[in-house]
């Protein structure tokens, strides 16, 4: 394994209603290996398995690196589009790496996935390696961030978004609870990184400058009404 990038996005393309979208999962290596942050695509049918599957290889290959690699996986929170191929996943991983995700989403996930290995919770402030843990309810219940200290890198799963290449909160059917996840989003802005990594979309320069301005603004608007 070359140990050169310290973080490897990896994109995940899908259709999606005729439409093709995108969701990125996240190769972060570490001392011993490689944590594998979300878990690809897949619909209710399966479909997207295979081709999420070829893309997370497809990135090992190019950091010559192996699924045997992967020490861990974290999902950041119980969408299908963040654990599609979850139990294909581990089931490449010879030794059967750790499978980690916030402790309210756990139950979530097995249900939806029907993977049958342990997926450990999380709670803030936890780590895995690298990676710390926040706390950030409300997309789901067990959502989580993820900031890898060192890097100055906050993986920001889906509280917001750059599909349309400005900031934006999901769909809000798509949320289970919007002014957990408000909250969720107003904590970590006070925070402080270099860089944001989008479980959709690309990054931004300046982005938690951005991250506040957004935040401002919303609470203008809402005030206007
Ligand atoms: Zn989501």
């Amino acid at each position: 394994m070359k140990n050169i990038n310290l973080i490897d996005p990896v994109k995940i393309e899908y259709l999606y209603k005729e439409d093709s979208l995108e969701v990125h999962c996240f190769l972060v290596s570490h001392e011993n290996g490689l944590i594998l942050v979300d878990a690809g695509y897949a619909e209710d049918d399966g479909s997207g398995k295979a081709r999420s599957l070829e893309q997370i290889e497809a990135a090992l290959v190019r950091n010559l690196a192996n699924w045997d690699d992967i020490s861990d996986v974290i999902v950041t929170h119980a969408h299908r589009d963040h654990f599609g191929v979850l139990t294909e996943v581990v089931a490449k991983i010879p030794h059967k790496s750790k499978v980690w995700a916030g402790s309210a989403d756990v139950q979530s996930i097995k249900a939806q996935s029907h993977f049958e290995g342990e997926i450990a919770g999380l709670h803030e402030g936890n780590f895995v390696k690298v990676l710390r843990t926040i706390s950030t309810p409300g997309h789901t219940a067990g959502h989580i961030c993820l900031v890898h200290d060192q890097a100055s890198v906050l993986f920001m799963g889906d509280l917001v978004d750059t599909l349309k290449g400005y900031l934006a909160r999901p769909p809000t059917e798509f949320t289970e609870d919007q002014a957990l996840a408000e909250k969720s989003l107003e904590k970590v802005a006070q925070l402080d990184f270099a860089r944001v990594l989008f479980s959709h979309g690309e990054e931004i320069s300046k982005p938690v400058q951005a991250l506040r301005l957004f935040l401002a603004d919303s609470n203008n608007q809402s005030g206007e009404k």
